[in-house]
């Protein structure tokens, strides 16, 4: 079988780590890719988003399977691209089509599936300039923190959490007069402040039935403590302790569960992976949000853990065969420490040569931002290179990924010395 990956972060060097070890993968492609996966696949230099081009070279190389890494592509309708198309719809598209991707897509359409399905969630009400005045009556209604959050993608920046009811008013009207996140924040959602411990649950569903994968809580800040500016995430771990037997019983009975119906209910096909973005109030879980694909850094960890043979389990999507299969898990954990150029997630340089990654030999290096230059390896974006280890409880994974991320360097290299700090 001839397989594709779209993307060039952590979370595709890992899937196509993955992919490559499965007999049943004849060539495997990433596009664009890494460094990382240069080494184990043939890299396309490719623009995710440029479905013609992607087309193309589906044809060329007779791709069987496609597995859609970022969400860009499938919020612009990818799959529907290939459904379209008489010999592109053969080919399995991992990820699902632009009305279910809404669901990342659009937080208000997130919101009114949750309501509509009765999945716990924050209380909320959305804004648009029309009613602005009706948003202000919302705000002085709650009580601080404020949750105000732009209804379309933002690259993680669209949602602001804020103490003082002034400040609050002025964003909100920054967000829907000022369209200070563009067409993205023409609608606000103003939602309840959830106080809790937030961890990562992924799923994999083929429309029908559904597994739930091993989940994951990764650590968003660049500081020490959770301090400081929002990156795309500093490390992960799994499993998370604080979610386990009664709780992770009570995430698939009132969420997971509910959520595949719901997308059966509504008619919304879902074909692919959905990462729950949860919170642990009181014991018990709510959502905090949906993403239509697997979440980087928690692939690194999530995916390790996986025994199973990847190709296979993919494959049973085709037939919506998935509840065929049985997922085994490594009882081993996971951590994954993130190392990132210096200055991100603000300003930072590129085209630094990594130095010492072949000594490497405990832990799986997993390419994010890299180039292949010739003979060397150079950084090419903010997060880097993560490093995942296994370990026989967390603490035991951290010591061995922290070890081994001692072992390379680059000018300006940064991470974070206390992911797990909270456990
Ligand atoms: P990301 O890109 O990081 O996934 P996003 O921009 O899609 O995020 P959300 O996941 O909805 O937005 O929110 C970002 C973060 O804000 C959450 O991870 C959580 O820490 C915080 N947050 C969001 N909603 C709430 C809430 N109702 N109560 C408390 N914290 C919240």
């Amino acid at each position: 079988m001839n397989i594709l990956i779209l993307g060039s972060g952590g979370r595709e060097h890992t899937l196509a780590w993955k992919i490559a070890q499965s007999s049943k993968t004849d060539t495997l492609y990433v596009a664009p890719g890494n460094a990382g996966t240069n080494a184990i696949a043939t890299n396309l230099s490719l623009d995710v988003n440029d479905f013609e081009a992607i087309k193309t070279h589906v044809l060329q190389y007779c791709i069987d399977m496609v597995i859609v890494g970022p969400e860009d592509p499938l919020v612009n309708g990818i799959h529907d691209f290939f459904l379209r198309d008489k010999v592109l719809s053969k080919v399995l598209v991992v990820g699902p089509q632009k009305l279910a991707a809404t669901l990342e897509g659009s937080k208000e359409f997130a919101k009114q599936f949750m309501m509509r399905h009765n999945i716990p969630t924050a209380a909320y009400q959305s804004f648009t300039a029309d009613n602005l005045e009706e948003g202000y009556a919302f705000l002085e209604s709650l009580t601080p923190p404020y949750v105000l959050k732009a209804d379309g993608l933002a690259a993680g920046k669209g949602v602001l959490i804020l103490n003082d009811l002034q400040e609050a008013k002025l964003e909100l009207r920054t967000m829907l007069l000022d369209k200070k996140f563009g067409a993205a924040s023409n609608t606000v959602v103003i939602e309840e402040f959830l106080d809790g411990i937030e961890l990562s649950c992924f799923v994999l569903t083929d429309g029908e039935s559904y597994k739930i994968l091993p989940e994951a809580k990764d650590y968003k800040r660049i500081g020490e403590g959770d301090t400081g500016l929002n990156t795309g995430g500093m490390g992960a771990i799994s499993p998370v302790p604080f979610a386990q037997g009664e709780f992770m019983r009570k995430v698939e009975e009132h969420i997971v569960r509910p959520t595949v119906e719901g997308l059966k209910k509504d008619a919304i096909p879902y074909v692919g992976f959905i990462f729950i973005g949860l919170i642990k109030v009181n014991g018990e879980p709510k959502v905090i949000e949906y993403n239509v694909r697997m979440g980087d850094p928690e692939t690194e960890v999530v995916i390790p853990r996986i025994k199973n043979d990847l190709v296979e389990v993919l494959e049973s999507l085709r037939t919506k065969n998935l509840q065929s299969i049985s997922l085994e898990v490594d009882h081993r954990a996971a951590a994954t420490v993130m190392t990132v150029s210096g200055g991100y997630p603000e300003a930072y340089a590129k085209g630094k040569e990594i130095i010492g990654l072949d000594t490497i030999k405990e832990a799986i290096v997993f390419h994010a931002g890299t180039k292949q230059d010739n003979n060397k390896v150079r950084t090419n974006g903010g997060r880097v290179i993560a490093v995942t280890a296994y370990g026989d409880s967390i603490a035991q994974a951290l010591e061995v990924s922290y070890r081994n991320t001692k072992q390379f360097c680059f000018e300006g290299m940064y991470y974070r010395s206390d992911i797990g700090f909270d456990l």
